[in-house]
């Protein structure tokens, strides 16, 4: 049983709070992704997890038993690093044989488990080589052979894509998911990236200032943000700023239909994905006139600027979706369905009064 949970963990540093009060539990034989801008405290999240930090207060439980004492190398959790961490001058094989050997294996049996590892991560044509003869992609996949050698309970990774080109690294993402899932082991990345979590991730966390602001599977962390923070660090996303009113939202001069559930006259900020926002000629609420101020085509989807009545705004459909082309200069109107509307509270708003 490999499930993990951390109850209220925190970390201080001198007078930073790296991590704040997080309570998590990672399901057993899923992959969780800690999604956050750079500072947000992942790392230092995961070090907690590993062992090699220990927290200020709070617990971790690893299959309901407390192992927030519990030194790193007693946790049986394999960890990949952002550089690796390989030995440069031993061969792919003597990498892998490496940790083997120090976790008390017989030389012929880490023979056997370096070869059956190499076949796992695709590397076994690569067993004489030395480190320094090997692509970025090659190299991670002997640290994650190196630390699926200890047969861990759980697996940590972070940031294990950072070294690659962007090409190699959606490969490496998927290759390495595919692996997860066929181990069946517990594992959690950490990440800056939202591609990177929404391709690997069952479970996103997504942070920022040390703390948890939304835990989900990356469908729903898209399409049902919790804050405009999430909103807009995952996926594209139009704001206003408004005050709920009967039957929806006043922002500048105009009225949004829409069904907030807050008091009236709450402030609030509203976020629409490019995406859902509509250049059609459907009949609809919330029609706004609007100028084109610029369009690029990205291939299976054109983006379109917008100046309107609420302020700048981006709208990406398919070319198909608009009933004609739109060019620089040109007036027309964009329909922004009430449902595809979310709308927060404003917590800067809600402090400054
Ligand atoms: P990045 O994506 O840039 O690696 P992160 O989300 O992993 O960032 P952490 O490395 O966990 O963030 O850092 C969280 C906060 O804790 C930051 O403000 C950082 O400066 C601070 N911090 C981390 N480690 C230490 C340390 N050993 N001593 C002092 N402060 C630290």
């Amino acid at each position: 049983m490999s499930g993990l949970v951390l109850k209220g963990i925190s970390k201080s540093f001198g007078g930073t709070r790296a991590v704040d009060r997080v309570n998590l539990t990672f399901a057993e034989g899923q992959l969780t992704a800690l999604l956050g801008p750079s500072g947000c405290g992942k790392t230092t999240l995961l070090r907690m997890i590993a062992g090699l930090e220990a927290p200020s207060s709070g617990s971790l439980l690893l299959g309901g038993r407390d192992i927030t004492g519990l030194p790193a190398h007693k946790r049986k959790f394999g960890m990949v690093f952002q550089n690796f961490a390989l030995f440069p001058h031993l061969t792919v094989r003597d990498n892998v044989a490496y940790s083997l050997h120090i976790s008390g294996a017989s030389r012929t049996k880490a023979a056997e488990m370096a070869k059956r590892l190499l076949d796992l991560v695709q590397l076994s044509a690569f067993g004489d080589r030395r480190i320094g003869e090997l692509s970025g992609g090659q190299r991670q996949r002997v640290a994650i052979a190196r630390a699926l050698a200890q047969e861990p309970e759980v697996f940590l990774l972070d940031e294990p894509m950072s070294a690659l080109d962007a090409k190699l690294r959606e490969e490496m993402q998927v290759e390495l998911r595919l692996l997860q899932q066929r181990l069946g082991i517990t594992t959690v990345v950490v990440t800056h990236d939202q591609r990177e979590a929404m391709t690997m991730a069952d479970s996103i966390v997504v942070m920022s200032n040390g703390r948890v602001e939304q835990v989900g599977s990356p469908q729903d962390i898209y399409h049902h943000p919790d804050n405009a923070f999430v909103a807009d660090f995952i996926g594209k996303a139009n704001f206003f700023d408004g005050v709920t009113e009967p039957g929806g939202i006043r922002v500048g001069p105009m009225h949004l239909s829409a069904k907030p559930n807050f008091v009236r006259g709450s402030p609030v900020r509203v976020a629409i994905r490019p995406e859902r926002a509509c250049l059609d000629d459907e009949p609809g609420e919330n029609r706004l006139s609007a100028k084109v101020t610029f369009v690029r085509d990205l291939g299976p989807v054109r983006e379109y600027h917008l100046d309107t009545p609420l302020g700048a705004m981006v709208v990406e459909n398919a070319p198909g979706e608009v009933r004609k082309s739109l060019v620089i200069g040109d007036r027309t109107e964009v329909r922004l369905p009430p449902e595809a509307l979310h709308v927060f509270p404003d917590p800067q708003a809600a402090v400054a009064a």
